[in-house]
């Protein structure tokens, strides 16, 4: 995809995006389909709150950011 243009102040967007930093890893934030349901084992809920994935289902997102006003705005592409 190209840079966009801001649709703020019209300046050309710089491509980016926000890391998300799980323990010690850090990867890139993803967009999943529906709404957040929480994982279980044997019907228990994890204390950590985690949450199930379907990896096949998630897409990448890359965020762009004005360097005139620091609109930043986000596409799953
Ligand atoms: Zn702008």
């Amino acid at each position: 995809m190209e840079s966009p243009r801001c649709p703020d102040c019209g300046g050309n967007m710089e491509v980016g995006f926000i890391p998300d930093y799980a323990y010690t890893i850090q990867m890139q934030t993803c967009w999943h389909p529906g709404k957040p349901e929480q994982q279980t084992l044997f019907g228990m809920k994890f204390k950590s709150g985690a949450i199930k994935l379907d990896h096949k289902k998630m897409i990448a997102i890359t965020t762009y950011r004005c360097p005139e006003c620091h609109l930043l705005r986000s596409y799953a592409e």
